[in-house]
């Protein structure tokens, strides 16, 4: 338990942010596809289909088995996988990579998969702590060293009133807790857990969620004789943030630089990250999550890719595979065989195909909307016309690029609507694809001199 405590999340760069308005599949309680709901629009079959998925994963019924969305580019596949994943809970680990990645580290191919798939399992861990709980009612700090040393900045000493339901009890703390709580910036009026076993502040702030629990009364001296309430918190890991943390701690100081780069991680390492991971689940302190892990361009994957993906499907720890491709028959890399999707067929026979539909204007008229409305970004109906026009003229993602730039343009303008010259000008400042292509080949002879 001890082990898990101390893991810091690795920062990564947030791919799945241009999705963060999808909260779900939006389906009604008969699994049928609301035309807009939970942040998705239009693509209904697919989107029933996925819900489907979703029950058949809940019941446990998509053991072995993977997914495969195909569709042209830009009509949602991976906002589909969004979904899906949000759709599983709340603290499903989500992981996108393109196929194209696996080429392109230092790293072996089969190591970038392994972490990815390591990356979407989640790992719940259930601890149940002795804590107290209440309101501050008054904090009153006392600076004791000299004022004139800039760098004495945690109080020695404070005095905190706890309000709890049945009474109030004064924590009267020259250490650790009070100079937690200033660190903290707790403020009167806040709530605050403290675990009465090691004096750690646990949770503070002022939500309801935090206050809603019933609290012991009593006259505390802390840290010794208090009244104690067992409370069960939880924390969701991946099994890659516990392979990095396990990683860590074997290391030497020098190399811990180099930690959170590309970096492989050894079999020991997950075999005991697995070990102590089971041993967990059995004592009743974890459960595991599984989540989604959707690869990107799957017929760029190659037939070692393939099989190591097949095999993982098999094993007992796996998460949910989205494959997601706009081919048809084409070859398996690394290969000369032809095969639907440049997909192998004894991988192929795993998957659920679900087909993604071209958008028409209207339904790229919601999603341009839904979009600028979790960007903050006001347009007036007749620029998010325009827009919706482009859209669907060149590209969805094409149009929903141009939102933030048109927005600073309108800004410059003195205004915080985009109006409809707002978009012409951004329209012709970038090119979309199929312009720069045109661009390059009417310029052909002079670019290549
Ligand atoms: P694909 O994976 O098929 O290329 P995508 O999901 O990556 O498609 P983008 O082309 O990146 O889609 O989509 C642009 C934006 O539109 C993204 O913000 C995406 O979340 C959103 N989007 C796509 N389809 C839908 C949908 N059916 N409902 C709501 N938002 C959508």
């Amino acid at each position: 338990m001890v082990e898990i405590k101390e893991i810091k999340k690795v920062p990564e760069i947030e791919k799945a942010s241009i999705h963060s308005h999808i909260t779900g599949l939006g389906l009604d309680e008969h699994g049928k596809a609301i035309f807009k709901a939970d942040g998705m629009v239009g693509q209904e079959e697919a989107r029933e289909a996925a819900g489907l998925v979703v029950q058949l994963v809940k019941q446990g019924k998509m053991a072995g088995k993977g997914i495969l969305l195909v569709g042209p580019s830009g009509t949602g596949k991976t906002a589909l996988a969004v979904a899906i994943a949000k759709e599983l809970g709340e603290d499903t680990p989500f992981t996108a990579i393109n196929a194209s990645e696996l080429y392109s580290t230092e790293l072996k191919k089969t190591e970038v998969l392994m972490q990815a798939i390591r990356k979407s399992i989640g790992v719940r861990v259930r601890e149940k702590r002795l804590v107290y709980e209440g309101e501050v009612k008054e904090l009153r700090i006392k600076v004791a060293k000299s004022r004139l040393n800039p760098y004495v900045q945690v109080p020695r000493e404070a005095e905190i009133t706890l309000k709890t339901k049945d009474d109030e009890m004064k924590l009267t703390a020259g250490e650790s807790i009070a100079e937690q709580l200033v660190r903290l910036g707790v403020r009167k009026g806040d709530v605050i857990w403290i675990d009465a076993e090691t004096g750690q502040v646990v949770k503070t702030g002022r939500s309801k969620e935090v206050a809603k629990y019933d609290i012991g009364g009593g006259g505390v001296e802390v840290p010794s004789g208090p009244v104690k309430k067992e409370k069960e918190l939880t924390s969701t890991f991946t099994l890659h943030d516990l392979d990095l943390n396990l990683a860590a701690r074997q290391i030497s100081f020098t190399a811990i630089f180099s930690l959170f780069s590309e970096r492989e991680i050894s079999d020991d390492i997950r075999k005991e990250v697995d070990r102590l991971v089971k041993d967990m689940i059995n004592k009743g302190n974890a459960e595991l999550i599984p989540g989604v892990l959707f690869i990107d361009d799957a017929h760029m994957l190659d037939i070692e890719a393939f099989s190591f993906l097949t095999k993982a499907l098999e094993s007992e720890l796996s998460p949910i595979l989205i494959l997601a491709t706009n081919r048809g028959m084409t070859k398996i890399r690394g290969t000369d065989i032809e095969s639907p999707h440049g997909i192998p067929l004894d991988l192929l026979d795993r998957l659920l195909i679900i087909p993604t539909k071209p958008y028409n204007e209207k339904e790229i008229r919601e999603i341009i909307s839904i979009r600028a409305e979790e960007l903050n970004i006001e347009l007036d109906p007749q620029a998010l016309d325009e827009l919706a026009k482009i859209g669907s003229q060149e590209s969805l993602r094409y149009a929903v690029q141009l939102l933030e730039p048109a927005n600073l343009i309108a800004n410059r303008n003195g205004r915080n609507v985009i109006k409809p010259e707002d978009i012409k000008e951004v329209y012709n400042y970038f090119a979309d694809v199929k312009r720069s292509v045109n661009y390059v080949k009417e310029y052909e002879n002079l670019l290549l001199k």
